[in-house]
């Protein structure tokens, strides 16, 4: 992609209006737009970012089985009120009336949907177990939306449906998302914790938050420092097989938020060097809720003795939009953004320090063809604006690798390297720069 002919609206001042940094350099990196309190367009870069974010997210979840599906985002009361969520629901839920006067909501979650869905095409105990998912926007009217995308009012979640015959089947239907979720927030180069969490208005007896520490997090939580190190489950785990060693040993160490926090065990279980007490972001939820919502709805199927089985229930939801601001909070400096490079919105930054000087153009002409063969998505920056410009953008903006090439080095065929995350910039032969990146 070539700079000139992208769209990136980079701000030099941070916007008074965010509070926190992920907020801030969203907005200063061109990524979002605020269009109402809480709704937000995303712009180039930022759609790169989310995209790759989702594309993870469903890597994994199919890896653990799990199947898409794409559900609507406006759903009728009527389905609301079988479950008994229509009222209890409360403000948080956008009401909408169509033209025949019939109650309408847009979504803020889809387990009456989802269960709909299962009740009127499964009849049989052979079809299970079954996990769908779908990555589909959802609206919640919160009360104070904030920090950009990491409170939004629309935003985009991941949320998953598990269907069982019975509680313990359900059990390993829960583990699957257990450890697809570490997989997943793993890969992006954050460090989540899931701890043991209140069930809420999803309602249910067992339940994981996937919480990364960071001061501007909205949640009190309380771990073993051990955990935020833990081991993550190589890809070629067998979701098939038994799970439970891989939750236990995660389980088996203290970490709660602060609704389930107990701080007696905490004292007693967790010697006083290894105690964590922090902040932290919510970035993933996984619950098993049992028949909540199957039995209301009447989702039931035939058992091995011809008898009907009311269905056993989870749900799993990633906050898709949400981690965009996170991976920030957990990742940048003085200078922007600091992308890990699975979720970068450009692997490399290519840098003209002389737009219109013909040796120069030529040379980044050639490089950018040869990073384009090599499969790599790179943003070429032939602007005019000044070398200082260009170096201040790129870092805001956090691009893993910049290769920065002007008339000077060039003279010996030679441009700069220099990686993002630590600040180190080398200056190597032009063959040697690229085999760096490629
Ligand atoms: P929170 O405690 O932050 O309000 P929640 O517990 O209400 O979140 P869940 O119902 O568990 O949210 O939804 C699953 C995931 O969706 C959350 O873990 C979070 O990552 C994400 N999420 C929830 N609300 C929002 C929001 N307003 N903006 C962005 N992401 C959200
Ligand atoms: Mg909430
Ligand atoms: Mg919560
Ligand atoms: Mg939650």
């Amino acid at each position: 992609m070539h700079l000139s002919r992208y769209f990136l609206p980079v701000l030099r001042d941070t916007p008074k209006e965010a509070e926190i940094v992920s907020h801030q350099l969203m907005l200063r990196a061109g990524m979002i737009k605020q269009s109402a309190a809480g709704i937000y367009s995303w712009l180039p870069l930022g759609l790169k970012v989310l995209k790759k974010i989702e594309a993870i997210v469903r890597e994994e979840q199919n890896r653990a089985g799990a199947v898409e599906v794409l559900m609507p985002t406006v759903q009728s009361a009527d389905l609301w009120r079988e479950s008994g969520r229509y009222e209890a629901y409360g403000k948080e839920m956008l009401r909408i009336t169509d033209r025949h006067e019939r109650d309408m909501l847009y979504g803020p979650t889809a387990e009456e949907v989802i269960t709909a869905i299962f009740r009127d095409s499964v009849k049989s105990y052979r079809d299970l177990p079954k996990n769908l998912y779908n990555i589909q926007w959802k609206f919640r009217d919160e009360i104070r939306p904030r920090f950009g995308v990491m409170r939004g009012r629309e935003f985009l979640m991941k949320d998953a449906y598990s269907f069982d015959l019975t509680a313990e089947d359900a059990r390993r239907s829960y583990q699957r998302m257990f450890v697809a979720y570490l997989r997943t927030f793993a890969r992006m180069g954050l460090k989540a914790v899931p701890m043991a969490a209140d069930t809420g208005p999803i309602g249910g007896d067992l339940s994981h938050e996937f919480i990364i520490l960071a001061d501007t997090g909205e949640s009190q939580v309380f771990c073993h420092r051990d955990l935020i190190e833990g081991a993550i489950p190589p890809a070629d785990t067998d979701f098939l097989g038994d799970l439970s060693p891989i939750v236990d040993a995660w389980t088996s160490l203290y970490a709660a938020t602060d609704e389930m926090h107990d701080a007696k065990r905490f004292d007693t279980e967790v010697p006083a060097e290894s105690q964590v007490t922090a902040r932290g972001i919510e970035i993933g939820h996984i619950f098993f809720f049992g028949t909540k919502y199957a039995e209301p709805m009447g989702a039931r199927v035939q058992g091995p003795d011809g008898q009907m089985v009311t269905l056993q229930m989870g749900s799993y939801g990633i906050g898709v939009s949400r981690l965009v601001g996170a991976i920030i909070e957990a990742s940048h400096d003085d200078a922007g953004i600091v992308w890990p490079l699975p979720v970068a919105p450009f692997e490399v930054g290519l840098l003209n320090l002389r737009t219109g000087d013909a040796a120069t153009d030529a040379a980044c002409a050639d490089l950018y063809g040869k990073l384009r063969n090599a499969g790599i998505d790179v943003l070429y920056d032939d602007t005019d604006e000044r070398a200082g410009a260009k170096f201040s953008t790129m870092d805001i903006i956090g691009i893993p690798y910049q290769l920065i090439v002007g008339p000077k080095g060039l003279k010996t065929g030679e441009l700069e390297v220099k990686v993002r995350a630590d600040g180190t910039r080398e200056t190597v032969s032009l063959e040697a720069g690229l085999a760096r990146v490629i």
